[in-house]
């Protein structure tokens, strides 16, 4: 066998509401076209891969496009038939005797499924790796058993010149995928168990986003005469927090850990002890920062917080100051965690002199 391969990856993404087309999404600090790029030059079986762009997004990422001797890229058409079609033509039939077709949205395939396809493709004309869905099936008001529903992945392994042929005679046609034109024309197809991570990109929550991390910290004297805020509850004890603000701890310490997991500076600079600021309930920080990440398609996926006080204990408060901050951010209240703990009487937080905040924040944006 001498195997070529062609990636598709020509379309513009019309389900994808993105201005950069799917495929050229960043991933892991890689284009996700990248991904399957490397994966599949990188077989030895494999001698020519041909992948098919789209001219403008090509001009634009070209620079980012993992490049090899291998690798030969050429531009598509309208549609995923013809790009197939014009990538299919381009190959020297001589040369090779198969080929497998691959979407450039799956870039989370493994290279033991382009293994296995290759090895199945030595007693088949047409190898197409399928799965079972794991939702349940409704049609027409009746459920269909799952087993009885397959759904078609890539990359997909043929005869070169009977997908050739197959896609001569129906370039005219619908085809959705080359499985389909075995399938339409009754030829015998190999069906192999696909991969559940081998997930096609189509939605833009398909992506998973990298994660971000922020730390933030904040320590406030306390005395009498002042009220004692933390996360944005106001909590009854004879002493409470001296600052410009409302003195909270907490609320400092999120607002400076979600700052920091964006690169957005700290509380300090954003909102200086200047008049306009004092006297403010930092729950008006908190809301800012989050009109921020807003803005900026920003989501927060957890928050870990440590209130380091000798007294009062929080035990009770604990669970009422997470829900507050979850309800705050929009959160599931499962998403925010507060912790408490004393220094065991030693030091300034010990003597009841101070409290401080610790937080840890994730995002994903
Ligand atoms: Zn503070």
């Amino acid at each position: 066998m001498n195997i070529c391969a062609i990636i598709v990856a020509a379309g513009n993404s019309h389900r994808f509401k993105n201005t950069i087309p799917k495929q050229f999404l960043k991933y892991e600090n890689d284009l996700l076209i990248n991904q399957s790029l490397k994966k599949i030059s990188s077989l030895s079986s494999i001698k020519r891969v041909t992948l098919v762009v789209n001219k403008d997004a090509y001009q634009k990422y070209k620079n980012y496009i993992f490049k090899n001797k291998k690798i030969k890229i050429i531009y598509g058409g309208k549609e995923r038939k013809d790009s197939v079609y014009i990538g299919l033509k381009s190959i020297n039939k001589k040369k090779y005797t198969h080929v497998l077709i691959h979407d450039g949205a799956r870039p989370f395939v493994s290279i033991k499924l382009i293994k296995k396809i290759i090895f199945n493709l030595k007693k088949n004309d047409a190898v197409v790796p399928y799965i079972n869905p794991n939702e349940t099936i409704v049609y027409n008001n009746k459920i269909i058993p799952r087993k009885n529903i397959l759904l078609a992945q890539t990359p997909q392994g043929f005869k070169l010149s009977k997908v050739y042929y197959l896609f001569r005679k129906n370039i005219k046609n619908t085809i959705t995928d080359e499985a389909s034109l075995f399938i339409k024309n009754n030829l015998p197809l190999k069906k192999i168990q696909g991969e559940y991570s081998n997930k096609k990109i189509t939605n833009p929550d398909d992506i998973l986003k990298d994660s971000k991390y922020g730390i933030g910290y904040d320590i406030h004297k306390l005395e009498k005469g002042y009220n004692l805020y933390l996360g944005g509850l106001k909590i009854p004890y004879k002493l409470g927090t001296v600052g410009h603000s409302d003195g909270d701890p907490v609320l400092h310490a999120l607002v400076d850990s979600l700052l920091g997991a964006n690169k957005l500076g700290d509380i300090g600079t954003l909102f200086p002890n200047t008049k306009k600021y004092k006297k403010k309930r930092s729950v008006f920080f908190l809301k800012e920062i989050l009109k921020i990440l807003i803005k900026n398609n920003i989501k927060i996926i957890n928050i870990d917080i440590n209130i380091i006080i000798q007294k009062p204990n929080l035990s009770k408060f604990k669970i009422l100051i997470a829900n507050n901050i979850a309800k705050i951010c929009g959160l599931d209240s499962s998403k925010v965690s507060v912790k408490a703990k004393t220094t065991d009487r030693v030091g300034t937080i010990g003597n009841e002199k101070a409290v401080a905040c610790e937080v840890i924040t994730s995002v994903k944006n």
